[in-house]
């Protein structure tokens, strides 16, 4: 029986280290693989190059494709939307944008006419999972082989993470392998610098965690660096919601969807927590990121535990120690 060992990297320094014990412990059969969700900053893309290099592991590059989904969604525009009285104006808007960027984060909010959100977090899952298990682990299912997935979480994390097995089997020969799920952030530093690998860079340029730029779970005080250090990027989410606005029924589609506290929809206990702003666009959301705290509070993602951007998969880095992130260097 051969087994196989596939390390998911993000290029967050949890899936860093945990890529760091299988290269030290030579394990075989080793595939690194990166889900290259399209909203990635460019110094997340040159790491990736650099641990590649460093390491001398290959790592695997995949990306979502939703040019089906764009085209199924084409057709229900233009026959449901229609039968159903969406006018004209709105139609045509859709159409004109339904066409896939190539981009997957992009086409995946084309695709579904609005962003993804804490409630509604299917970016995970479209962008990152379904990817590697379609293009990386399926193929191997059912040939006799064992295939452990590794995933670079921590049990401190937090307290859905705290009762994981550093083990399971998911059935077909599959297994998670949690290697680093007992580690603490020093541990985890502390593997990078043994190895002599260099931390993502964007640790040092006040960013807690490395994935999406930004999440849709970005804190407020991580909003305010981005828009400073990065604006290209806000300027970029700008653009894409004017483009997701018009694939949707209702034109209105913001990249921090669920925290407009003025929907009508919000429940009570989302506007005693979202309080009196409306954030309808990026922009808006930018500017409220400078406000004090005891001035006009808004909190973009309800809670802020370091759960919020976190899937059981260990697929979206997550973690704020923002002190031992900038110790480390
Ligand atoms: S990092 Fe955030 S925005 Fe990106 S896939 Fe994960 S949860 Fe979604």
């Amino acid at each position: 029986m051969t087994s196989h060992n596939i390390v998911s990297v993000s290029g967050g320094k949890d899936s860093t280290a945990t890529l760091l014990v299988a290269t030290a412990l030579e394990v075989p059969n080793l595939q690194a693989v990166f889900a290259d969700t399209g909203n990635e900053h460019e110094q997340t893309y040159e790491y990736l190059d650099y641990l590649e290099q460093a390491t001398q592991t290959k790592i695997t590059r995949v990306r979502a494709d939703f040019t089906h989904r764009i085209e199924g969604k084409r057709r229900f525009i233009e026959t449901k939307w229609r039968e159903q009285g969406v006018t004209e104006r709105v139609v045509l808007a859709a159409l004109a944008v339904l066409q896939p960027t190539g981009n997957p984060f992009l086409d995946l909010c084309i695709w579904k006419g609005r962003f993804p959100s804490r409630k509604a977090q299917f970016c995970t899952m479209e962008l990152k999972r379904d990817p590697m298990l379609e293009q990386v682990v399926m193929p191997l299912i059912n040939t006799d082989d064992m295939i452990l997935s590794w995933q670079g979480v921590r049990a401190d994390e937090s307290i859905n993470r705290r009762y994981l097995p550093e083990c399971d089997e998911v059935g077909g020969g599959l297994f998670n392998y949690r290697p680093i799920l007992k580690w603490d952030i020093p541990a985890v530093f502390e593997a990078h610098r043994y190895m002599g690998i260099k931390p993502n860079p964007l640790y040092s340029q006040g960013m807690g965690r490395v994935g999406c730029m930004p999440c849709i779970n970005c804190r407020k005080d991580e909003l305010r660096e981005i828009a400073l250090r990065f604006p290209e990027v806000i300027d970029r989410i700008d653009q894409w919601e004017r483009i997701v606005q018009q694939a949707s029924k209702r034109g209105a589609a913001t990249f921090f969807a669920g925290s407009n506290a003025k929907h009508p929809k919000g429940s009570i206990a989302d506007m005693t927590a979202l309080q009196v702003m409306e954030i309808a666009s990026i922009r808006q959301a930018v500017e409220w990121s400078k406000t004090a705290q005891g001035g006009i509070q808004y909190d973009l993602m309800i809670a802020t535990d370091s759960t919020a951007c976190s899937s059981a998969y260990g697929l979206c880095d997550s973690s704020w120690e923002q002190t031992m992130i900038l110790e480390a260097a």
